[in-house]
């Protein structure tokens, strides 16, 4: 017995009683004795397989057959349909013209309507499991094994659907780039595998700090890529500034042994100027890069258009930092 479930519909009792036993080893069976209760029940209960009488009191079976796979939450399902006063050729054919799988004869023979039924319900498995294989790979392709989160491959096209989103709806759009501080040191101190614990729970807080809509993806290393769409400098700045937080507060490396990371975040807007998401990223990259110059544990913004400053302040007195270190 597997836990598939077959939709018999058929008015005449007895006859269901017979297809009923005929297959009930192959499945669990449920019945509808009208069109109506058969189209309910096929959305309702999504059998595997559907056998369908063509006589029927209310609808006719080739028209059950059509809206059946007229219907979005039915059309899926396989259908044989069983019929005893359509032995034409042309009906058969226009059996299958409207979606049916296999078409039978009544009288029929038990043992056949078993074996087709059989192969029907082999076939559907085979599909099933083709489509959690291919869940399964879309999954492996887009997700970095370590930290669970997104990986950069999936990030980049992420990020050029947001850029896309964003200028239909003439929204912001920020990006930040997140490398934790001196990691070289906790591998060195503490081991690659304590290094590898550290960085799934850094990605882990970091995914409980975003939004749904924003997304987060491992660049490589011990680097994270952010994309928070519709959110300004402020906005951004205190999502980031509240994961940075939680970082340095949190993060606890061996048993017994409890380390506290920091991280550098650099971070901008991207503009509509921008030719593509790599300059966007190079700008996040840079302020990055003077986060780490200017002592870490910080977080530097850098508009996508510079503002005018007085090339004497620079970079000193930078009035585009944002310095919560
Ligand atoms: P900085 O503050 O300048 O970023 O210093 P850092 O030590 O973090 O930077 P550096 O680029 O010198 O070293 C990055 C380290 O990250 C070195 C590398 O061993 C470690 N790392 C990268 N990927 C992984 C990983 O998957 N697992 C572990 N355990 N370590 C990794
Ligand atoms: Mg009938
Ligand atoms: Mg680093
Ligand atoms: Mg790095």
């Amino acid at each position: 017995m597997t836990d598939d479930l077959v939709l018999i519909v058929e008015d005449i009792r007895v006859m269901a009683k017979l297809l009923e036993s005929t297959i009930s080893d192959l499945g669990a069976v449920i019945t509808a004795e009208s069109g109506a209760e058969a189209l309910k029940v096929a959305a309702d209960k999504q059998p595997s397989l559907i056998l369908l009488d063509v006589v029927l009191p209310d609808i006719d079976g080739f028209e059950i057959c059509r809206r059946l796979k007229a219907n979005e939450a039915t059309k899926h399902i396989p259908i044989i349909i069983i019929t005893g006063l359509h032995t034409e050729t042309e009906d058969e054919t226009s059996a299958f013209a409207l979606g049916a799988v296999d078409y039978i004869r009544k009288p029929f023979e038990r043992s056949i309507v078993r074996a087709r039924v059989k192969t029907q319900l082999e076939l559907v498995r085979g599909r099933r499991e083709l489509e959690a294989a291919n869940k399964e790979l879309a999954y492996l392709a887009a997700v970095d094994p370590l930290t669970k989160c997104f990986n950069r491959r999936y990030f980049m096209n992420a990020a050029e659907g947001e850029i896309a989103r964003m200028k239909r709806h003439s929204t912001e759009l920020t990006v930040a780039i997140i490398d934790i501080d001196r990691f070289k040191m906790v591998n060195d101190r503490f081991g690659h595998e304590a290094g590898d614990r550290a960085l799934a729970t850094v990605a882990e807080i970091c995914e409980h700090s975003l939004r749904r809509e924003d997304t987060l993806g491992r660049l490589g290393g011990e680097e994270f890529g952010i994309l928070l769409p519709a959110t300004d400098q402020q906005g951004a700045n205190e999502v980031l500034q509240r994961l940075k937080s939680r970082i340095s507060h949190q993060v606890s490396l061996v048993e017994g042994e409890s380390v506290s990371l920091t991280v550098s975040i650099g971070m901008t807007d991207v503009s509509e100027d921008d030719d593509s998401f790599d300059q966007a990223l190079r700008r996040a990259d840079k302020a990055l890069y003077t986060a780490k110059k200017l002592g870490r544990n910080r977080i530097v913004y850098e508009p996508s258009v510079p503002a005018e400053l007085p090339p004497s302040t620079f970079p000193m007195h930078d009035p585009r930092e944002i310095d919560f270190g």
